[in-house]
């Protein structure tokens, strides 16, 4: 958790921004302002950082790309890096690439996102974006781990199965007549979610459905319902009630309005609302693991 606030930055609370360290890949989630220097302070390099992810060109959740795309040219980071974003920003995208003079070193592939769907396939997960709901184009995104199998000990004895055997049969999907499916089960691949700035809609539920992690925005308490809609935002009974519904086994709770001063509310209402699971409310340079696997 790089940065937890709303709109501005607080005296605790940076603007927004999140790094998801996912197998080898680091994945950068709307670098608000004060982004760069929030990465020292938790330990983040610019080489860390494989791909960004922007959910909209406001302010809290993007003026820090001009300085984390100059670093990672600065540091000569040695792969390329992705950026997606609204395709409707383009020209946000652009000005803030180069809001200022510097050195390009560093390939940056632009994948502006224009609908729903798959946006990468890489071994360690699926990465797609779905569509929110605020009064500027948003979209959510999440990561999928693809299903493996688990071997199974005492079957695989049952069929004399061991040592390099277990591998080979692993690679060729059978042996001596046992097939990989007799002899293991399917181990679910792990889910995580990132939904940013938007009112309920189909999208959160999309995103959302079966996460081992949600990290999710509540920027109002449920007293001001009906601002956060008007706003296009979510309350925290909200996100409490649509994790809980879509089965997230770890909520985090972030980017938080500064008209609130008891962080523990937010943990209140969305217990409230029925969420049983584990649950952070986030703070800045509070590190969260993602969940072991459930079995
Ligand atoms: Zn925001």
């Amino acid at each position: 958790m790089l940065g937890t606030a709303s709109q501005v930055p607080t005296r605790h609370r940076n603007h927004n921004g999140y790094l998801l360290r996912w197998d080898g890949e680091g994945l950068l989630f709307d670098p608000g302002e004060g982004t760069q220097r929030q990465m020292l302070r938790a330990g983040v390099a610019a080489h860390d950082i494989d791909r960004i992810c922007v959910t909209h060109f406001h302010g809290d959740h993007s003026l820090g790309l001009a300085g984390v795309i100059q670093r990672i040219n600065l540091d000569q980071v040695p792969h390329p890096v992705t950026a997606h974003y609204p395709a409707s920003g383009q020209r946000f995208f652009e000005r803030l690439r180069y809001a200022t003079a510097y050195r390009e070193t560093v390939p940056l592939t632009e994948a502006p996102v224009s609908g729903d769907g798959v946006l990468a396939r890489t071994p360690a997960y699926t990465l797609e974006a779905h569509r929110l709901s605020h009064p500027v184009e948003s979209y959510g995104y999440r990561l999928i781990e693809p299903d493996g199998r688990r071997m199974l000990p005492a079957l695989l004895a049952e069929h004399g199965i061991a040592g390099p055997d277990v591998g080979r049969l692993q690679r060729e999907g059978s042996l001596n007549g046992v097939t990989l499916d007799e002899v293991s089960e399917t181990r679910r691949g792990q889910r995580f979610a990132f939904v940013m700035d938007t009112r309920l809609c189909a999208g959160v539920r999309t995103l959302a459905e079966g996460c081992d992690l949600l990290v999710i925005e509540s920027t109002f308490l449920d007293e001001d319902e009906r601002l956060a809609s008007e706003h296009g935002h979510l309350t925290a009974g909200q996100a409490g009630r649509a994790a809980h519904e879509a089965g997230v086994r770890h909520l985090v709770l972030t980017h938080f309005s500064q008209r609130y001063g008891d962080p523990d509310e937010f943990e209140r209402q969305a217990r409230a609302a029925g969420f049983d699971g584990e649950l952070t409310v986030a703070a800045d340079l509070v590190r969260v693991p993602l969940p072991k696997r459930s079995g």
